[in-house]
């Protein structure tokens, strides 16, 4: 008895220090296990560059069509088997737009899909520029900065691909919404929530494959400017908390605790929204708004061009995105 006791407690001890030693090595681990590919920042900067080139991607415009077709040849290139699905959309202010949202599948055969999206259209008018409230801009920032970090990661998976199957989903129409402060005035038509994000409404409604469930999604929208903060989104953290967690937590781990910000702002319409609620995917989005700040300066209006856009901002994202796809297997 003495002994069978004794003999319990040197077994109890023995698996307390093994599961103690297991954790430790648990807790030491957090370089990854995968080698990830490290984002490249300067081309990253110089897919920005490009799209601003074409002029800003105004729908039912010729730089809007030449940039589609440049965004199709460099997901090709990547290796991408590339969708794309048209669309004409109404707006507010009476136009029909001739919208294209693109589709780039990566390792298609794979059963676990991550979705990575972005908008590539830009804004029509800069209604919040305190001069030229109706000229066109760039949208270096707001557009641009999306897509470029995307198409870049596109490149790194050509040259190693993650465990996970990703599909690149660049959304058209995302930026034709009312004027500031006209919000809700124009009545939208039935088949329609919002003036806001049209391609991300099309797409939940009509996926470029019937069965797409991917595990989850990450939208990114104004991931460039200079000391951009990024801040835990309402409808992120009402939808997909854990995905945010994860991201959040990556950022991290890799030292960029300073850009990824644990704390809240409220819920955005962005495209992520209708992802959410039309498309049942739980999906994220990593924006820049601030508490007490809100979008930056540059936001809709001529100061978003390639002036507020940095490397290092870009690389901090892309590195993040990057960490978490290639953990997913
Ligand atoms: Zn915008």
């Amino acid at each position: 008895m003495k002994y069978a006791r004794l003999l319990a407690l040197i077994l109890a001890i023995s698996i307390i220090t093994s599961s103690c030693k297991k954790s430790a090595d648990t807790a030491t681990s957090s370089t990854p296990a995968v080698d990830v590919p490290k984002f490249n920042a300067d081309s990253a900067y110089a897919y920005v560059q490009h799209q601003v080139d074409f002029g800003p991607r105004i729908p039912n415009t010729e730089a809007h069509r030449k940039t589609a077709a440049w965004l199709e040849q460099e997901l090709k290139k990547a290796g991408g088997q590339v969708t794309i699905q048209p669309f004409k959309a109404p707006t507010f202010d009476g136009a029909t737009l001739e919208l294209k949202n693109i589709i780039a599948s990566f390792n298609p055969e794979k059963q676990k899909r991550i979705m990575l999206a972005a908008h590539w259209d830009t804004r029509p008018f800069a209604d919040k520029d305190s001069v030229k409230r109706d000229a066109p801009f760039d949208g270096a920032n707001d557009g641009g900065s999306g897509v470029a970090v995307l198409l870049e990661i596109a490149r790194a998976i050509k040259a190693k691909a993650p465990r996970a199957g990703v599909d690149i989903v660049l959304f058209d129409g995302e930026d034709w919404g009312e004027k500031d402060n006209a919000s809700g005035r124009v009545p939208i038509p039935e088949e329609w929530d919002d003036w806001w994000c049209l391609g991300s409404q099309y797409w939940s409604a009509n996926k470029h494959k019937p069965n797409y469930r991917p595990y989850y999604g990450i939208l990114l929208d104004m991931v460039g400017a200079t000391d951009a903060r990024f801040f835990r989104e309402g409808h992120s953290m009402q939808y997909a908390p854990r995905v945010v967690d994860k991201v959040w937590n990556a950022a991290g781990i890799l030292g960029y605790a300073d850009t990824f910000v644990k704390a809240d702002v409220p819920g955005l319409t962005d495209d992520h929204l209708f992802v959410n609620k039309i498309a049942q995917i739980p999906m994220i989005d990593i924006v820049q708004f601030a508490p007490n700040v809100g979008w930056g300066d540059f936001h809709h209006t001529t100061k978003d061009n390639m002036e507020v856009i940095s490397k290092r901002t870009l690389e901090v994202v892309g590195n993040t995105v990057m960490w978490v796809v290639y953990q997913e297997e």
